[in-house]
């Protein structure tokens, strides 16, 4: 069942997105050489905290921090730990705020250390197209597979793949609702939005194979099957009559 959102219900969610891209913009000028994601992640809570919100990811299902920080292979759902990045690097950073029992999410990458020209940067760069493509389909009365199809074709357009057996997702008091939110699709399928949806569009996409794999030892970590590159990028997205409005865009 998708559960639409007021125009009130949009506000508050907006004043939890702003919390967090604020968030990520503090984090933007803390990802460099020598810096830990464990450190990171410090002070993504410190910020969200002193912003009145709370870190949503923490104590979901047992996740142990307010950041999943996936690096190079790792997909999503990395855990923050005491590996200092390294020059080069693919860092995904994605965080949740939970502000007012409002939930927002959204997810950036990185190269560590700036190295423009590397594939990782081009990776990164057809993510984030390939997110502004799906967000530009977020229109009321769009069907879910423009979405999926608009974010597809700009990503495989680059050369890289879509990874398809994870999803975005609906969003509101809860982090995970319903509708899911696929990666890829075909224009003029799948369910019929409607104002008042609220949903987490999150591209990731792989360099090399779609297949993924889990970490068994720490339950989590989710990597490319291949151990090739992926970027991981995202927005909450609220529906409106005037189209999409990007909760979690930076001020
Ligand atoms: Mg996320
Ligand atoms: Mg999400």
């Amino acid at each position: 069942m998708i559960i639409r959102k007021s125009q009130k219900d949009i506000e508050q969610m907006q004043r939890s997105g702003a919390v967090l891209a604020a968030a990520h913009d503090l984090l933007a000028t803390k990802v460099a050489v020598g810096v830990t994601t464990r450190e990171l992640d410090t002070i993504a809570e410190e910020f969200i905290r002193e912003h009145g919100g709370v870190g949503t990811f923490k104590g979901y299902q047992g996740f142990p921090a307010v950041l999943c920080t996936s690096v190079n292979e790792k997909v999503v759902h990395g855990i923050p730990d005491d590996e200092p990045l390294a020059e080069g690097d693919l860092l995904s950073i994605d965080c949740g705020v939970t502000l007012r029992g409002w939930v927002s999410d959204s997810a950036r990458s990185y190269v560590v250390g700036g190295t423009g020209g590397s594939e990782a940067q081009r990776l990164i760069d057809a993510a984030y197209d390939s997110l502004d493509a799906g967000i530009a389909a977020c229109q009321p009365g769009a069907r879910m597979g423009d979405v999926g199809h608009a974010v597809q074709a700009v990503a495989e357009a680059a050369g890289f793949h879509v990874i398809r057996k994870l999803v975005g997702h609906g969003v509101g008091r809860n982090m995970h609702e319903d509708p899911q939110v696929p990666n890829y699709g075909t224009a003029g399928q799948g369910i019929v939005l409607e104002p008042g949806y609220v949903i987490a569009l999150e591209p990731m996409i792989a360099v090399g194979t779609i297949e993924i794999v889990e970490d068994e030892q720490d339950g989590w970590s989710i990597y490319s099957a291949d151990g090739s590159l992926t970027a991981h990028v995202e927005h909450t997205i609220a529906i409106t009559a005037d189209g999409p409005l990007v909760l979690t865009a930076s001020a």
